[in-house]
């Protein structure tokens, strides 16, 4: 399973299928992505292969920020509607994941007794969640803050916010994840493989620790919104 995003200034269409490609070797029994541009949210779901992936995506949508991400399913069948990405009820809210929410049904129970859900996931409950956290706070990085810190479990995830045109809301918690450092752009990915071709630098992120990544800025934080300085690394080619 794996997670490939980016935002720039180019068609992020063939970074995201390519790094998908490039995750394969991790497993996965369906995949997805989601492209953001001025008309809509672009979401493209399939069971199986990436290479089903590619003939299910309109290769006619131009957008310049996305997220794109391998299942290996743990909560809900294999199966394009439980395939990442997730959306919130309101559309507002797109989310990839990997790794296992422990505590999703008492977040269910305890918070979204009324929320309705189009999948079977454990990941669900986390755009669900923000979605319900934003009505309170009316600010993203803050729901996102306060979602992620009720998570039990791992986990990889990119969010997207319609609103938000320039920023990928990611956190991480003993499931891979790495930020790659571009000029005018910034991509995510669970191994710095499925990105090498956009750049060899990369920020590690730490457990519990969440990070804004916009066109030409990155901003690693602890879950209180204390602002972490973290150095690149350069990510070293096997061969
Ligand atoms: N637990 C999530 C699901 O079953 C994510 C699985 C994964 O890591 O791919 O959808």
């Amino acid at each position: 399973c794996g997670i490939v995003g980016y935002i720039g200034q180019n068609d992020t269409k063939e970074i995201l299928l390519n790094g998908l490609e490039k995750l394969e070797y991790r497993g996965y029994d369906s995949a997805g992505i989601a492209m953001l541009n001025d008309d809509r949210m672009n979401l493209f779901k399939v069971k199986g292969r990436i290479a089903a992936l590619r003939e299910k995506v309109d290769h006619g949508v131009q957008s310049t920020m996305g997220i794109g991400h391998t299942r290996w399913a743990t909560h809900g069948a294999p199966s394009a509607e439980n395939a990442h990405p997730h959306q919130s009820t309101s559309g507002r809210f797109t989310l990839v994941h990997n790794g296992v929410i422990e505590n999703y049904q008492d977040l269910k129970r305890d918070y979204l007794g009324e929320a309705v859900f189009s999948s079977e996931t454990d990941t669900e409950i986390i755009v669900q969640l923000i979605e319900k956290n934003f009505e309170k706070y009316q600010n993203t990085a803050e729901a996102f803050r306060n979602t992620v810190s009720l998570l039990k479990g791992s986990y990889a995830i990119g969010l997207i916010d319609n609103e938000d045109r320039d920023t990928i809301y990611v956190a991480k918690n003993k499931s891979p994840l790495l930020i790659g450092l571009g000029e005018g752009f910034n991509v995510i990915a669970s191994d710095a493989m499925a990105t090498l071709k956009e750049t060899d630098q990369y920020l590690e992120i730490h457990d519990r620790e969440i990070v804004l990544v916009s066109r030409n800025f990155v901003e690693v934080q602890k879950l209180d919104g204390k602002v972490v300085e973290r150095k690149p690394f350069t990510a070293q080619i096997d061969v």
